[in-house]
C-alpha cells in the first residue's frame, strides 16, 4: 500500500448558475459528512467561486478553479489571477484541461507559464494530460504524455513540485461515456510516474499524485481505484449532482 491520499475532484466546466452550485455544494456537504481518508475538491465556475468558498469554509470540500492566466494582474480583459483565485478560497487549480487544449489553444508553453503561476502562488497545480483517439490509434499515447509532462514541466525542479498533482485524462474517455480499461488507464499511470522518476527523481514519483479522468461514475470507481497507480479521479458529468458524485467518493 503506498501513502497517497486519494483525491477525488469534481469539475463543474460551465455548467450551474450560482444558487444551483450553491445547492449542490450544500448537499454535497451533508452527503459527504463523515468521509475520511479521501480529500475532495470540487471546482466551479468563476463566477460562483466566491460564494462556493464560503459554502465550503472550515469544511473538509476544497475548492478549485478550472484555469488561472498566468500574469499577476493587469490589462488582460477576462482573465483571473491566482491571487483573485486565493481570495475566493480557492487552494487547488486545474491546469492544461484538454478542452482548454483543444477549444482554446492553450499550448504547452502557456501551460508551463500557468503551472508557474499557481506553484508561486502556494496554491496546488492539477495539470492534465492525455492523448486523443487518433493519438492512441497512432501508437503515440506515450510519446504525446511525455510531451507534455517535459513541456508544461520544464524548468522546475523537484523541491518546486512537491504539491503537483497530474490527471491523466484520455481525450477520447471524456464526456463521451467510453472508459479507458483499466489496464489501460494503469498503463498511462505507470508511465508517467517513471517519467517523473526519471525527470525528478524517486521521492517525486512515490509521493505524487496521479489522477484519471474520463467518464468516472459509481459503477467503475472502484475498479479504477484498485490500479496500483491511480491515485484519484477527475469527474466531470458525474459530478455535477452531488448524490451521485458522493457515491463516487465513497467509493471504498
Ligand atoms: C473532465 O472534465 O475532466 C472529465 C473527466 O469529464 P467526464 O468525467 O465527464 O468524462
Amino acid at each position: 500500500m503506498n501513502q497517497r491520499t486519494p483525491l477525488i475532484a469534481g469539475n463543474w466546466k460551465m455548467y450551474k448558475d450560482c444558487s444551483q452550485a450553491a445547492e449542490t455544494a450544500k448537499t454535497l456537504l451533508e452527503l459527504t459528512t463523515g468521509v475520511k481518508d479521501v480529500d475532495i475538491m470540487i471546482a466551479p465556475s468563476f463566477a460562483s467561486l466566491y460564494l462556493i468558498g464560503n459554502i465550503l469554509k472550515n469544511s473538509d470540500i476544497k475548492l478549485g478553479a478550472q484555469n488561472i492566466c498566468h500574469r499577476k494582474e493587469g490589462a488582460f480583459t477576462g482573465e483571473i489571477s491566482a491571487s483573485m483565485l486565493l481570495s475566493c478560497g480557492c487552494s487547488y487549480v486545474i491546469v492544461g484541461h484538454s478542452e482548454r487544449r483543444e477549444i482554446f489553444k492553450e499550448t504547452d508553453d502557456n501551460i508551463n507559464k500557468k503551472i508557474n503561476a499557481v506553484i508561486n502562488a502556494g496554491l496546488i497545480p492539477i495539470l492534465c494530460v492525455g492523448e486523443t483517439e487518433s493519438q492512441r490509434d497512432a501508437g503515440d499515447t506515450f510519446k504525446i504524455l511525455d510531451k507534455q509532462i517535459e513541456s508544461g514541466l520544464k524548468d522546475f525542479f523537484a523541491d518546486n513540485l512537491k504539491n503537483l498533482i497530474i490527471a491523466y485524462e484520455p481525450v477520447w474517455a471524456i464526456g463521451t461515456g467510453k472508459t479507458a480499461t483499466d489496464e489501460q488507464a494503469q498503463e498511462s499511470h505507470k508511465f508517467i510516474r517513471e517519467k517523473i522518476e526519471k525527470r525528478f527523481g524517486k521521492s517525486l514519483a512515490e509521493s505524487i499524485r496521479i489522477l484519471y479522468g474520463g467518464s468516472v461514475k459509481p459503477a467503475n470507481i472502484k475498479q479504477i481505484m484498485n490500479m496500483p497507480d491511480i491515485d484519484g479521479a477527475l469527474v466531470g458529468g458525474a459530478s455535477l449532482d452531488a448524490k451521485t458524485f458522493s457515491e463516487v467518493i465513497k467509493y471504498k
